[in-house]
């Protein structure tokens, strides 16, 4: 196995094959899949609607370029402008999130004349020269040579530096006054905030509620863009919302949107959001070669549908909240387990040490012993002591009991060979 591939596991996982919740592996093991891929496959494995789409649209044609119309392209973007909140929307597909967001870069920097961008310690927006820089976590981010001038803006880390004993309210009156103060130390004018509405790679965390209301307030009034990278949040996987921003909408919709993963289903889906007035600022912003190809688009169209008319926003909230209740139950009584927190499907469970300091090697020991039991799950956050839960949203009441059992006793083991 070459040593560069980053894959999860001593020895890595083969899959061949998946339905519904689980997937298979080439000796012919089942899982059930807690990750999704990684927040990829939204609804289910081998989903029959979206397996039709791309089979039917391959029969008919690959590929025509963003030259010309494609039927399933303009239904899809018609739809999300509509799901956005953003008034008078228009929607740029790319094929990655990571391109997705240097696109909302590109059309913010322009729009504003400004390369400032402001982006939230501890985030992760992806792994191109723009967005590494602007990923506030070094060991996500392989180079500090960024076309772009990022300033890290305090929120992301809660439990990090003098704000870690803070209130919520303490924290977030500490998280605007450091914005205040540094846009008054800032020469020239920033362009715009980009954040995650809860930090994915970085280890599920939120910000407590009010803080990216305040910072929306701030930055309003001096005509700072607002970016909202909905890459792992999108599509209702939080539960009470279809988007992470309208957890902090007491400020309205965002001012660009950046959306993937999830919406493909697993095949290659991006795009940005943006009022027409953004987006159009560009004249040459209309050609991406491959973004909007019609395979993909087929498939995120069945997609969309069956998850809207199934309400997999409402099973994540109910199914989520079942299972985030379960494990807080099950793990009350384990020092190995700091919290666990999240939103609908949308689960972190922070491991640490004895003595309180953060534990990489249990969350790497809880992946292996997980997988043994036939349990596939994530690991993150910045100190990656993290499991992260981000099941496929169509996930039953049964299928969370079972996983919830399963990592009682990975956690079991955890906590005796760390202890
Ligand atoms: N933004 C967020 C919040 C992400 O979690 C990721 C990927 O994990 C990206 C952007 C980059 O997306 P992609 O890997 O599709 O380029």
């Amino acid at each position: 196995m070459p040593e560069w591939l980053a894959l999860y596991y001593r020895e890595p996982l083969e899959l061949t094959h998946g339905e519904g919740r689980h997937v298979w592996d080439a000796q012919g093991r089942r899982y059930l899949d807690f990750f999704g891929g990684i927040l990829t496959t939204m609804t289910a494995h081998a989903l029959p609607e979206v397996t039709k789409a791309v089979a039917e649209q391959a029969g008919r044609i690959l590929h025509t370029s963003t030259l010309y119309l494609d039927r399933h392209m303009v239904e899809l973007a018609e739809r999300i402008a509509a799901l956005s909140g953003i008034p008078d929307a228009r929607v740029f597909f790319t094929t990655s999130g990571t391109e997705a967001n240097d696109t909302a870069l590109l059309l913010a920097t322009s729009y504003r004349r400004s390369n400032q961008i402001l982006a939230m310690r501890n985030s992760y927006h992806g792994r191109s020269f723009s967005a590494v820089g602007i990923t506030g976590n070094s060991s996500w981010s392989p180079t500090s040579l960024s076309p772009l001038q990022t300033l890290y803006v305090h929120g992301g880390v809660r439990r990090a530096g003098p704000y870690a004993h803070l209130s919520d309210a303490g924290f977030t009156a500490a998280c605007v006054a450091d914005l205040k103060d540094m846009l008054g130390q800032t020469h020239g004018r920033v362009a715009a905030l980009i954040a995650e509405p809860i930090q994915g790679v970085g280890g599920f965390t939120a910000p407590p509620d009010g803080l990216y209301a305040a910072f929306r307030e701030v930055l309003a009034e001096r005509g700072i863009l607002w970016i909202t990278d909905e890459v792992q949040t999108g599509w209702g996987r939080t539960g009470d919302h279809f988007w992470g921003w309208q957890a902090h909408a007491e400020h309205g919709p965002p001012d660009l949107l950046t959306f993937a993963k999830g919406i493909g289903n697993g095949m290659s889906i991006g795009g940005v959001v943006a009022r027409a007035e953004v987006m159009n600022c560009l004249d040459a912003n209309s050609i991406s070669t491959f973004g909007g190809s019609p395979v993909t688009m087929a498939a995120g169209l069945a997609n969309l549908t069956h998850l809207l008319e199934h309400d997999l926003q409402g099973n994540a909230r109910r199914v989520g909240g079942l299972l985030i209740e379960r494990l807080r139950a099950i793990t009350a009584g384990f020092p190995v387990v700091r919290e666990v927190r999240g939103r609908g499907l949308m689960t972190g469970i922070e491991l640490v040490e004895h003595d309180g300091s953060p534990s990489p090697e249990g969350a790497s020991l809880a992946l292996e012993l997980a997988r043994e039991e036939g349990l596939l799950i994530g690991k993150g956050g910045r100190e990656a002591n993290v499991l992260r839960i981000a099941p496929p949203l169509s996930l039953t009441v049964a299928e969370a009991e079972e996983g919830a059992t399963t990592l009682e006793s990975v956690l079991r083991q955890v906590q005796f060979t760390i202890a």
